[in-house]
């Protein structure tokens, strides 16, 4: 794999998986001139037909790693349709056990959290009964809710910033050798092998390049059942609108409920209204070896039998949910091992409940590319790797931990917190800004210092 461009700097990067975190990487390498080869194991770049959503760190990532993606993002984002600084309006998905002031029979007749109803000029807020809780979200000094695209769309607009040449699909990764001051040399199932100065494992929660990193015995190098669930689907917004009226189908909502929650909001600039409904598995395990089944919308409604008739209209909507199981991983103790190194969720998987998964993978690109692009001898590259998994592998691995936190408080199963709705809006108006509200060129300097 030799260098493209005789000022390029004299190494190159195998990057090992293409979804968002691969090809995000791959922009930025390409950004900072560094020679890269992207290999895939499946025939093409392919995404699940599901929305995504990001927070204002993941699009201010976007701008920082190539202002092509921002604005690419800007094209396809679908946020609420009047909310427009709410992230979530949280309700009542089923009726309250225990006695508060709160008690509630069913979302559409009585709303718990609600959102700000007053459009761009107000903050995003919280509400619970008459308390409000502004948590100040803003991008580009503008108040910022929720915003989510189709992946797969997304996923076609990151594939255009790449060249066709410096992609190889078919090329699953099975193993790598450590070739010392040469790099590495990459094995592939079908037995072609490539070489390359260093590799970034962004092979996702399944990851081989986790299982060298890391080694094969190594607890942490295996993804783990979190004990939760969710089915996802989509509906036609007409049918959405038909059935709930225009504020709760064309404005995120979660519906709050005992041992399961359900979130819908708009996609596809308001064509399509997304739903992903979770649910925790009693006995905790997992043991099919598929994670996504494909399930019945009898089995999905019989599941959610106890909750109200909003959810329960809500899910006779989704014709052909997907069940997902949710796996995360545990905390590495480090993202990379001489010249191979982990983003995305291959380093850090995380269960979806705070919506930060993906967000993180183009926070760590914008990272990486620019520490790898500082480098100008291959005998750097572990330093740059080394300065990536410092700042990042704190960050990131906080996302994994409190995101399953967040799984329990969604579910009303935190301890100490349950379904009295003071305490969890207390926690759910700090829950989200140090996600949120975190400096990346800040943390990009920290990991330069003393280094490049
Ligand atoms: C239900 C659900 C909802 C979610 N919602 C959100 C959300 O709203 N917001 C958010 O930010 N995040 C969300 N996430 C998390 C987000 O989906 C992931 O964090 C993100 O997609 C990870 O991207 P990735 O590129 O690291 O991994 P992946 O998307 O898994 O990509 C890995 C790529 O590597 C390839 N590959 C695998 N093995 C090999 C190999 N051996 N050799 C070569 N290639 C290989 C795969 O084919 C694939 O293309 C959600 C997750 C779930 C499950």
């Amino acid at each position: 794999m030799p260098s493209a461009n005789p000022q390029s700097p004299p190494y190159t990067v195998a990057v090992l998986g293409g979804g968002i975190a691969g090809l995000s990487l791959a922009i930025g390498l390409q950004r900072h001139g560094v020679p890269f080869h992207l290999y895939e194991s499946a025939h093409a770049f392919a995404e699940v037909g599901a929305g995504v959503g990001f927070g204002p760190n993941s699009i201010r990532a976007m701008q920082l790693l190539d202002p092509r993606i921002r604005e690419s993002y800007d094209r396809l984002a679908t946020g609420n349709s009047d909310r427009k600084g709410t992230w979530l309006e949280f309700r009542m998905g089923c009726d309250w056990r225990s006695g508060t002031d709160w008690k509630g029979n069913d979302a559409r007749s009585n709303g718990m959290v609600k959102g700000d109803v007053d459009g761009e000029e107000r903050p995003t807020r919280i509400q619970v009964g008459d308390k409000i809780t502004e948590l100040n979200t803003t991008v580009d000094g503008k108040p910022f809710g929720q915003s989510s695209v189709h992946r797969a769309a997304f996923l076609d607009e990151l594939v255009a910033l790449i060249p066709k040449q410096k992609v190889s699909f078919n090329h699953r990764v099975v193993a790598i050798d450590d070739l010392g001051a040469e790099g590495v040399r990459i094995r592939f199932e079908h037995g072609e092998t490539a070489t390359a100065d260093a590799a970034v494992g962004c092979d996702g929660i399944k990851s081989r390049v986790r299982r060298i990193v890391l080694g094969e015995d190594n607890p942490a190098a295996h993804p783990s059942f979190t004990g939760k669930y969710a089915y996802r689907g989509l509906v036609p917004m007409d049918q959405a609108v038909a059935l709930l009226g225009d504020g709760l189908a064309r404005n995120s909502v979660m519906y709050t409920g005992y041992h399961g929650h359900v979130i819908t909001m708009p996609i596809e600039h308001g064509a399509t209204m997304n739903v992903v409904a979770f649910r925790t598995k009693p006995d905790g395990k997992w043991e099919d070896e598929r994670w996504v089944l494909p399930t019945r919308k009898e089995d999905m409604r019989a599941d959610f039998k106890g909750f109200g008739p909003s959810v329960r209209d809500i899910l006779s909507l989704v014709q052909t949910p997907d069940l997902w199981a949710l796996f995360d991983y545990p905390p590495a103790e480090t993202y990379f091992k001489g010249r191979v190194c982990l983003l995305g969720d291959a380093a850090h998987a995380s269960t979806p409940h705070q919506g930060s998964g993906a967000g993180m993978a183009i926070e760590d690109a914008f990272v990486l590319s620019n520490l790898l692009g500082k480098v100008d001898d291959a005998r750097e590259i572990e330093t740059a790797f080394q300065a990536f998994d410092r700042i990042r592998r704190p960050r990131t691995q906080k996302l994994v931990t409190t995101s399953k936190e967040a799984g329990e408080l969604w579910d009303l199963e935190a301890a100490g917190i349950g379904d009295d709705m003071e305490k969890f809006r207390a926690d759910v108006q700090v829950r989200m800004d140090w996600i949120w509200d975190v400096d990346l060129e800040g943390q990009l300097r920290e990991g330069k210092k003393g280094v490049f």
